[in-house]
């Protein structure tokens, strides 16, 4: 079992006082010593405090932070994308500025403009973006989703399996073990494609009703761009791979399927940094 460490990240003391574990690795801190470096801001404080000790747990601001997962040189061809896009760094960003830069990024990549299925899921992606529904992501959220997405881009699955820790892949197995109901060691691939799902533990809001679940499948909401007017996203199927063959999956399969959406489900804000296809 992944083991916490014994003494506090920051001050390196060992205190009988309660540490607060990082869901993600193995560090332990001392709120005193978290807010002393300014990394909780008040109202931030308590929610580590309630949520430290819980299911939902609380990510450090190592594992808070997807931008720190990309090289150097990685970060400096997400910044000159950026730039080219004309993307103002520190600013929020808008449906409208969204999907812009997704259309620039894609014609970049491929030489061809997205299709309608791609600026659907475009779409979604910045609704699960925006779970309160303001109009706008926020830039760090922002950020996120576009370090995950450069990391699906340019590593190979088996550097995607090696930044996993000890506790993630320790989840990771719990869950591939739960859905193995007969022990034979394969599970179904629809099984799999839903466990994309639950990596996602977001700290419940007082207002339930525009925070996104964990179990939510499919439409983000009633209110969200796409799923408006129709069911129009739940009727198309996703491309080829995606659709659902009676393919059995085994553990390794499961843990290359699901790798960016577990690395994805790191930080804390409420924001989901990487939608699942449904
Ligand atoms: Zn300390
Ligand atoms: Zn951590």
């Amino acid at each position: 079992q992944a083991l916490n460490d014994e003494i506090c990240e920051i001050c390196e003391v060992w205190t009988a006082e309660s540490l607060f574990p990082c869901r993600v690795c193995s560090r332990v801190y001392h709120d005193g010593c978290l807010r002393r470096m300014g990394y909780l801001q008040n109202d931030s404080a308590v929610e580590v405090t309630e949520t430290a000790h819980t299911e939902t747990g609380w990510s450090c601001y190592y594992c808070d932070n997807l931008n720190l997962l990309l090289t150097e040189e990685e970060m400096y061809s997400l910044m000159e994308t950026l730039k080219l896009c004309k993307i103002i760094p520190e600013t929020c960003l808008t449906l409208d500025d969204f999907l812009h830069y997704k259309h620039l990024v894609h014609k970049q990549q491929f030489e061809r403009p997205m299709a309608e299925e791609q600026e659907e899921r475009a779409a979604l992606q910045f609704s699960a973006l925006d779970p309160d529904k303001k109009g706008h992501i926020e830039w760090h959220d922002f950020l996120s989703h576009e370090s995950i997405q450069l990391l699906q881009k340019l590593r190979p699955q088996n550097a995607l399996l090696r930044l996993l820790t000890a506790k993630e892949r320790e989840r990771a197995r719990a869950a591939f073990l739960a859905l193995d109901q007969d022990s034979d060691g394969f599970i179904g691939e629809g099984e799999c494609h839903r466990a994309r799902h639950a990596w996602f533990r977001k700290h419940q809001k007082e207002t339930p009703s525009c925070s996104v679940s964990i179990s939510h499948v499919g439409p983000m909401s009633e209110s969200s761009p796409v799923s408006s007017g129709s069911g129009k996203s739940q009727e198309k199927t996703p491309p080829a791979p995606e659709r659902e063959e009676a393919r059995p999956v085994d553990w390794p399969g499961f843990l290359r399927e699901n790798v960016a959406y577990i690395l994805a489900a790191r930080p804390n804000s409420a924001a989901l940094h990487l939608q699942p296809p449904a």
